[in-house]
């Protein structure tokens, strides 16, 4: 893209959008219910270096039943102590149903669990400089190990401002996914076109990174659901794999830059579409200056620096954007 109009440049910013109202903290990490897992499955496309899962569990007659909703987190307290011998303590794993659940009456959640699995560096001043050994994540493989059948120990839900419109059909949507960051968006995309009324009409699109076409997650339910409804739009942006051309594949933010005049501007220009961003966290400081360079800064960005608004957005520097830079209420986050 060549044309970087100042950050600046769009019209007077549209009204926030009014969000579905929500339960939070229903149960307490030091008090939490137990769930029984009702099915669990690789969600992957391919054989990959990752392994991601879609796990089902039953919180019925818990106080979580009926009462979360796609975009919301919910708790898993893994068994056991950590290294100080103290219990460990909870993780956040994203909502991966629409708040009707998996059975459709709100009964059975999902979530998406990536094993974390790698060699140990140091992460801070003291950590041992040769460590190397194997560092096996303990919530996200205990999750992922769990069988159908097994009890596991849930708490929440979490998470307010990562949700649906209340009136989902007064806006249009541009969802952004990386990796596990797919998990809220596969049940707002159930909610919104598979819900038990009326399929929602806006458009809707919804673009998914990852590193190779193996590593797409819940790959023939999204194809199924562009096939369905000609509103849905599924796009894929592949990093690591060439191109025809030789060129490496885009990240999620280049796609939207590179299709923003065939696909992304006229979306992004309407006053009722809403941008949703989940994955890994940075995502969004490949995302807002792409946004800032097209003219979408009032609408989706909050720059709190004028010399920064005044700049041209390709120059901003990452840690510019980290600090100075913020969404509107229109450009909802979610990065861990
Ligand atoms: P831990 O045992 O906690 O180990 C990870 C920790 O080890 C890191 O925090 C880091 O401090 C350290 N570490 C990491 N790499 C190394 C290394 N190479 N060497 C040394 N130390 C290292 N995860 C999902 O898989 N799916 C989801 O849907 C999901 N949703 C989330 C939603 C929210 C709102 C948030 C905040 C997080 C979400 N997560 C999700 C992340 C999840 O909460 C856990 O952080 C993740 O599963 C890792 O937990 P663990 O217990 O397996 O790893």
């Amino acid at each position: 893209m060549s044309d970087s109009p100042p950050a600046a440049a769009s019209a007077e910013p549209s009204p926030a959008p009014v969000l579905a109202p929500a339960e939070v903290n229903l149960v307490r990490p030091k008090e939490p219910v137990i769930g029984r897992v009702t099915a669990t499955k690789s969600c992957m496309r391919g054989k990959s270096a990752s392994f991601i899962r879609h796990v089902c569990i039953d919180v019925s007659g818990t106080p979580l039943e009926g009462r979360f909703r796609a975009g919301q987190s919910f708790g898993i307290v893994p068994p056991g102590t950590d290294a100080n011998g103290r219990p460990h303590a909870v993780r956040l794993y994203s909502i991966a149903s629409p708040s009707f659940g998996e059975d459709g009456a709100g009964k059975v959640l999902s979530t998406t669990p990536k094993r974390v699995i790698d060699e140990r560096t140091p992460q801070r001043e003291g950590d041992d400089p040769d460590d190397h050994s194997l560092l096996l994540g303990v919530c996200s493989n205990y999750v992922c190990d769990l069988r159908v059948g097994d009890e596991v120990r849930v708490a929440g839900p979490s998470g307010r401002s990562f949700l649906l419109p209340e009136d989902p059909s007064r806006h249009d949507y541009l969802f952004l996914a990386t990796g596990t960051g797919i998990a809220p968006f596969r049940g707002m995309l159930l909610e919104l076109l598979e819900g038990p009324g009326e399929a929602c009409r806006s458009e809707i699109h919804l673009v998914m990174g990852a590193p190779y076409t193996t590593d797409l997650l819940y790959d023939d339910l999204l194809r199924d659901l562009e096939r369905k409804h000609p509103n849905f739009h599924y796009h894929v942006a592949i990093s690591r794999e060439a191109r025809p051309d030789g060129r490496r594949g885009p990240y999620v933010h280049q796609l939207v830059d590179e299709r923003m005049h065939d696909t992304f501007g006229d979306l992004l220009g309407r006053d009722r579409t809403l941008v949703y961003l989940c994955g890994l966290k940075g995502m969004q400081v490949g995302l807002f200056p792409v946004l800032a360079a097209h003219g979408f800064a009032d609408a989706y960005l909050e720059i709190k620096d004028a010399g920064l608004a005044a700049m041209d957005p390709r120059s901003w520097e990452d840690d510019d954007v980290r600090k100075r830079v913020r969404p509107t209420k229109r450009c909802m986050v979610e990065v861990y």
